[in-house]
């Protein structure tokens, strides 16, 4: 046996995505870094080991387009991206591996589990963690003065003393709405995937003797689609089971069933389904052999986040993340219940997670992200997706290196000055924190007077690519900064005489995507001929709701087909109404999420114009749609001649540091690894057709000078680029960025330039 003994100045157990993601945040951050994973690879449930695919605020039909986590969580997305097109398990490890591999402060302790904890003699600092390396017969002791838990289980809190929660609480404690009426010892089961692939050939398969289950046709019901079914298939994220035992001392147990309830349900498929002619040359290709476990402990930190808080939309003045999933709560009775596998509650627009949910009320010098926060059960069920579960953990890494810095405990960051200081510091990682803007002080953007090449206006929009036949309601999503809203032009189809009804709106549900229902500018109906490509004038004629979205919706009617058009800016999105859902009972539209169409939209004209994509936009403090598009956008262009965007300044200055924030389609769906792998092959691009390709970065003092080039990057696939102007010229009175190419976009759309 060997016995290492290590001091770091933080130390992160568990290498799911919370814990990595808090880990090279804080290394990055300048804090000597141990990060102790207990298995072989990074990434927990959504490692290649189990092959989850992470998803977060934005991802699912919802009320939130632009949603997104920027920050660490789109460096890796894009990374992956560009790495892994079609998305595989095995590049995605890759693209993690190297994620912390390149950090120089940052100790990757694989294999090795934390099995205890060495608490100061007052009982209220951990000291040191303890682990062992499984093959390598050695054990490691950690000594640091600040730890985080990310370890899902909260091991680590748990044996520091810690107090936690488990299972769901009663409807009463903390008036959830979406609680059971009384409080429940389970929570929510572990899952194992499996794919499948076609060899060719006749295979038959085999239902192994200690497989104890058997299912037929009548085990699945209405909630178990095992139609869906696909080639490559990552498996069926409903096969759950476990939440009954104990998720922590049992998984050992809950692997076997689930291993069971796998092999069984393959039996079914195979030997006696509807499907069995279709795969009877398809084998097991992977099966999972590392139960995802959704639900355990959850450690109890200043703050107990509630589904009360939630709803609120209160911006807590120590907010560090966002999240936006819906509640996604699963019944206890799992793939054996007969209840449906999900209930799924969307929110109007995202929330805050403060930074009084990420550390021990008890133990003073434990941090914790991922899904043991301090949470209630039902905010568990929206806070525990991955990238949420990063974003949690970027913030953590950044209080870690803060609490280092200024030689603190957690609690101690609470006071105003610091909070801000903390949220400045991630909003300039491109982190997002829901209503509240970049502003630090140390950004002399904000005073330079901004021009730009050109500028988009949202007036004519009628470049035709096809045309959608209203089969359900159909939102029209665009931004109005004008004071008053005159009419909506669409471009229509309609196969016999008809009328067409129609609404405006003039507000959206807080800083979502869908019409607050009170904020109805006018409704009727349009008389429309048979023929094509009629232009159709909605009179609005009113004084606009105030700055911000506006919604058209047209009624369902089959006689009529709108024309689309290919090249939507940021803000104009069409979204499709949906039928009433016994599950995802308050999702009422959906929208188009996937990179191989972004930028469809109606082909509508707004009178009067408007202009909402200003240079201005790229120092105003947002750097997502928040109310409005945000960003700068110029007109369509071919990039013959470069599109420019120029901070003036009337004195020059010293100037260390450019930050670019370019558009990187948050509305779009990045999951690092596809369920189902065929749908992401027919479309292997690597890069987000917006983002600014071709780029140059100009300096001078002043106007009598020649330009100089301070930066050039050409195959540009980031959002966030910081270049660091070392051999620049002392002084900068103007800044021009010069975009000469996108990655298939028409048009140069920037968020925003930090200028420090
Ligand atoms: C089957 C399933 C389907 C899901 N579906 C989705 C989905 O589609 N999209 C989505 O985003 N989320 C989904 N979730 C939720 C999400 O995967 C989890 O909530 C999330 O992974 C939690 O992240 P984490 O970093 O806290 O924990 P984990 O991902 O569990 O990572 C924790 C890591 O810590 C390690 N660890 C544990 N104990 C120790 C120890 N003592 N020492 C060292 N290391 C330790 C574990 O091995 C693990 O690798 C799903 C979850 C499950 C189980």
């Amino acid at each position: 046996m060997r016995y290492l003994e290590h001091q770091y100045d933080f130390v992160v157990a568990g290498g799911g995505i919370s814990g990595v993601a808090a880990a090279v945040t804080a290394a990055r951050l300048g804090l000597k870094t141990a990060l102790v994973q207990d298995r072989p690879v990074l990434g927990g449930v959504g490692s290649k080991e189990i092959q989850v695919p992470m998803v977060g605020a934005h991802s699912i039909d919802g009320n939130y387009a632009y949603g997104r986590e920027t920050g660490l969580m789109e460096e890796l997305l894009l990374e992956n991206l560009y790495r892994n097109p079609t998305r595989t398990p095995e590049y995605w490890d890759l693209t993690l591996t190297d994620l912390v591999k390149k950090e120089p402060d940052l100790d990757v302790y694989l294999n090795t589990s934390i099995v205890e904890v060495q608490m100061n003699a007052e009982g209220t600092r951990i000291e040191s963690v303890k682990g062992y390396t499984i093959g390598a017969e050695t054990w490691h002791t950690f000594h640091a003065p600040l730890f985080s838990d990310c370890t899902g289980d909260a091991t680590v809190g748990c044996l520091a003393g810690a107090p936690f929660r488990t299972g769901a609480e009663s409807r009463a404690e903390f008036g959830e709405s979406l609680a059971p009426e009384e409080a429940v010892a389970t929570g929510m089961g572990s899952s194992m995937q499996f794919r499948a692939k076609d060899a060719g050939v006749a295979v038959p398969f085999v239902k192994p003797q200690w497989v104890s289950f058997t299912f037929n046709e009548e085990d699945f019901g209405p909630y178990r689609p095992i139609q869906s079914f696909r080639r490559d298939h990552g498996g069926y994220w409903w096969i759950e089971w476990g939440a009954l035992y104990d998720p922590v001392h049992d998984t050992n147990r809950i692997k076997d069933e689930l291993l069971q309830v796998v092999y069984a349900m393959w039996d079914y498929l195979k030997n006696r389904s509807s499907m069995k002619d279709y795969l009877s040359t398809f084998v097991l290709d992977w099966v999972g052999t590392v139960p995802g476990k959704r639900e355990s402990r959850r450690l109890i930190g200043e703050h107990l986040l509630t589904q009360v808080d939630l709803d609120s939309g209160i911006v807590f003045p120590d907010a560090v993340a966002y999240g936006g999933w819906g509640y996604d709560d699963h019944p206890s009775t799992g793939i054996f219940g007969e209840k449906p596998t999900t209930y799924h509650v969307f929110h109007d627009a995202p929330y805050n997670v403060p930074l009084r949910c990420l550390y021990s009320v008890k133990v003073e010098n434990l941090f914790f992200a991922g899904r043991n926060i301090s949470a209630s059960h039902v905010a568990l069920s929206t806070t525990r997706v991955m990238l949420t579960c990063g974003q949690l953990g970027e913030a953590v890494g950044a209080a870690a290196a803060m609490c280092s810095r200024d030689g603190c405990l957690p609690k101690q960051l609470l006071p105003a000055g610091k909070l801000a200081g903390l949220q400045q510091q991630l909003l300039e990682r491109d982190h997002y924190i829901a209503g509240v803007p970049y502003a630090a002080a140390a950004n002399v953007a904000g005073q330079a007077q901004v021009t730009a090449s050109s500028e988009l206006v949202l007036g004519e929009w009628m470049d035709s690519a096809g045309v959608k036949r209203l089969d359900n309601d159909l939102l029209q999503m665009f931004p109005v900064v004008t004071e008053r809203l005159e009419t909506l032009t669409l471009l229509l189809d309609a196969s016999e005489a008809t009328e067409l009804a129609y609404e405006v709106y003039g507000r959206a549900k807080g800083d979502g995507n869908v019409p607050a229902e009170d904020s109805l500018l006018t409704s009727g109906r349009l008389a429309l001929d048979a023929g094509e490509r009629l232009l159709a004038e909605i009179p609005v004629a009113a004084a606009a709701g105030q700055a911000g979205w506006h919604f058209l919706v047209l009624k369902r009617n089959p006689a009529v087909c709108a024309h689309y058009a290919g090249s939507a800016p940021v803000g104009v999105k069409d979204m499709y109404g949906l039928p009433p859902h016994e599950i995802h009972a308050n999702r009422n539209w959906m929208f188009n999420r996937s990179l191989g169409s972004p930028y469809q939209t109606l082909c509508f004209a707004v009178s009067p114009a408007q202009p909402a994509y200003e240079a201005a936009n790229a120092v105003g403090g947002w750097d997502r749609p928040v109310g409005l598009p945000c960003l700068w956008s110029s007109q369509p262009t071919d990039f013959a001649v470069p599109e420019w965007l120029e901070l003036a300044w009337e004195q020059a200055r010293p100037v260390q540091e450019v930050q670019l924030l370019f558009d990187s389609s948050l509305d779009i769906n990045l999951n690092p690894i596809a369920y189902a792998g065929t749908a992401q092959e027919s479309d292997p691009r690597h890069t987000i057709p917006a983002l600014v390709r071709h780029y140059r970065l100009l300096g001078r003092a002043s106007a009598d000078e020649p330009w100089r080039v301070l930066a050039e990057e050409r195959n540009n696939y980031r959002r966030n680029r910081l270049h660091r102007l070392e051999d620049g010229p002392a002084a900068i009175g103007q800044l021009r960025l010069e975009v000469l190419g996108t990655h298939g976009l028409n048009r140069a759309q920037v968020y925003s330039v930090r200028v420090r």
